[in-house]
């Protein structure tokens, strides 16, 4: 019997390259489910479920449209912009598949590496084949230094051991799409849960495609502040180095209280030093206040986790689209 492929893709604004996307993601469907000896002697039926993000252009219409010429072409559709991690758990939740495989729809992700995929989660018995990416020169300064040391301190700060350039490209087996989707946090970081949650995982490299069409949707600023979520959501790493530099304070303010009574007690030295007393005091004002609002960070997510609010809401899925048929 074949086994089920279900391709996730979010998508967000992305009416310009969906048309591109459709082409070469369907020359490979085709490939991997007629000719047999592809992957170990496996055919796969495809599903394709594309999660529109709130897209304010002609996204969801397009995937109407697709879905009303061919039936494995699934949609979920938010009622506004929730964000990729929010997209990617909507379409894992909906994917039926024995196999499940995340990319984006802007071709960066090259359709083409899927057979490779499917042949090495096939022979060498992982349960995962994830992409990372080989090729960061062709980034721009900020971005290509930004993204190691933002990999070297997650990995220092947390129990999680990420690749260098790791990417949400990856092909899953169904336990590990069950183990994801046990997780109940509302602030998701994928990459992150992809790692807390263990099983064998291949890495394989891969040059990333230009974007033939519409624009990234990542600016530096957002690049920024995912990166703090990610790290205040898989590591108490902040919260101990406050604590260290605490200790550390109390240390040398003790010392430096020996040292000044035992200065008085020989030398009988009125206590000087008012530059010294004001400079200490707004260093230490001054971490108290960061410190304070590191822990503030925590509590503030502590609080939006205890709201239990839906990661996402949706407004349509294929399935409204019978409803409305029923309806007329
Ligand atoms: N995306 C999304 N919601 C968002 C932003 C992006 O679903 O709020 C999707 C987007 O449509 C694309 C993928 O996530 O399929 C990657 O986005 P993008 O290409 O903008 O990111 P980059 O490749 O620049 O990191
Ligand atoms: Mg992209």
């Amino acid at each position: 019997m074949n086994k089920l492929l279900s391709i996730v893709i979010p998508c967000y604004n992305e009416e310009e390259v969906l048309p591109l996307f459709m082409e070469e993601i369907s020359k490979v469907c085709r490939q991997i489910s007629s000719d047999g000896s592809v992957i170990a002697g496996t055919c796969f039926d495809t599903e394709l479920i594309f999660v529109d993000d709130g897209s304010s252009d002609g996204t969801l219409k397009l995937l109407r449209t697709l879905h009303e010429h061919d039936a494995s072409v699934r949609f979920v559709s938010f009622s506004r912009n929730f964000g990729k991690e929010a997209a990617i758990l909507a379409g894992l939740k909906n994917a039926k598949g024995d196999y499940v495989l995340l990319m984006d729809a802007d071709l960066q992700h090259p359709p083409k590496l899927i057979p490779d995929m499917l042949k090495e989660l096939m022979s060498s018995g992982c349960d995962s084949v994830a992409m990372y990416r080989n090729d960061r020169k062709k980034e721009g300064f900020f971005r290509r230094h930004f993204s190691s040391a933002f990999f070297k301190i997650m990995n220092k700060l947390s129990k999680l051991n990420l690749v260098n350039g790791a990417t949400d490209f990856r092909l899953m087996k169904r336990i590990m799409v069950n183990a994801i989707l046990d997780m109940p946090e509302t602030n998701r970081f994928s990459k992150g849960i992809f790692n807390w949650v263990g099983f064998n995982t291949k890495w394989l490299p891969f040059e990333t495609g230009e974007r033939p069409a519409g624009k990234s949707k990542w600016s530096s600023g957002k690049l920024v502040s995912y990166s703090f979520d990610a790290i205040l959501s898989f590591s108490e790493g902040p919260l101990k180095i406050c604590s260290f530099i605490g200790i550390i304070f109390c240390i040398i303010s003790f010392l430096i209280g020996i040292f000044h009574f035992i200065k008085t007690l020989i030398f009988g030295d009125p206590v000087a030093g008012f530059p010294t007393l004001y400079l200490m005091m707004l260093l230490i004002g001054g971490l108290i206040l960061l410190f304070l609002g590191i822990t503030g960070q925590y509590l503030a997510r502590i609080y939006m986790e205890i709201k239990h609010r839906p990661v996402y809401i949706v407004k349509e899925d294929e399935n409204s689209l019978i409803k409305e048929d029923i309806n007329a």
